[in-house]
């Protein structure tokens, strides 16, 4: 899952960043709102969290110009002004939760899981295909009801395509969902993931297609029909 960070503090900024890669979600972390517009207007996220005083253009901004794009992002208000005001503020203009500073990284972890659950599962599910089981929220996969060992990359590109059953994706594509802005993967990366994955999935019957040229796919064979 990546994220994107927007939070001035350098410290609380780096100490979000390490806290989050150590849970296994991909980081991207910006320190002005302008910034931040820039990088929402042209990668791809599955959440942000969102300090409000920021320099350049304040969350709130960030937020609004957010939500006048068409796709739809999970946004987790982070501020220090905690007054009635300000929440009701944000989440009129669409944040979907709010945390006070200073807070517990736990209880971060926590409103992120709820977050992206509710934008990512079905009815608070894990996501299926065929003997897999992922769980987006708690970031734990099974295969054939074993838990099933994925590092962190391997865990993006999979998730990308299961969320993406049927549809072709190419791998700039998977290079924007997996990597993070400083620090971009090779196509020749790409193949490695899934080549992994494979290793992993086919022995319980579970085929990511390539079409030479075009990119991979999962077929819609695989999805649960329960
Ligand atoms: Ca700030």
């Amino acid at each position: 899952m990546r994220v994107l960070i927007v939070e001035d503090d350098k410290l609380l900024g780096d100490g979000l960043t390490r806290y989050l890669q150590q849970a296994g979600y991909v980081v991207d972390v910006s320190t002005s709102g302008t910034e931040a517009d820039t990088l929402l207007g042209q990668e791809d996220y599955d959440l942000v969290i969102l300090d409000i005083g920021l320099p350049g253009l304040d969350g709130f901004e960030v937020l609004r110009r957010m939500r006048r794009r068409k796709r739809y992002v999970p946004v987790l208000v982070l501020t220090a002004r905690d007054t009635l005001e300000d929440r009701v503020r944000g989440l009129d203009l669409g944040a979907d939760d709010y945390l006070v500073k200073p807070f517990a990284l736990l209880e971060l972890e926590a409103r992120i899981r709820a977050v992206t659950r509710r934008g990512q599962t079905v009815n608070g599910t894990p996501l299926t295909y065929g003997a897999l089981i992922l769980d987006t929220g708690a970031r734990r996969a099974w295969l054939e009801q074993k838990p099933l060992k994925l590092t962190a990359r391997e865990w993006g590109v999979l998730e990308f395509l299961i969320l993406r059953v049927g549809k072709m994706v190419n791998k700039d594509q998977i290079v924007a969902a997996v990597s993070q802005w400083d620090d971009e993967i090779s196509h020749n990366a790409v193949e490695v993931y899934i080549s992994r994955l494979r290793s992993k999935l086919e022995p319980a019957g579970i085929r990511i297609h390539a079409v030479r040229g075009f990119g991979y796919y999962l077929d819609k064979q695989g999805e649960s029909t329960g």
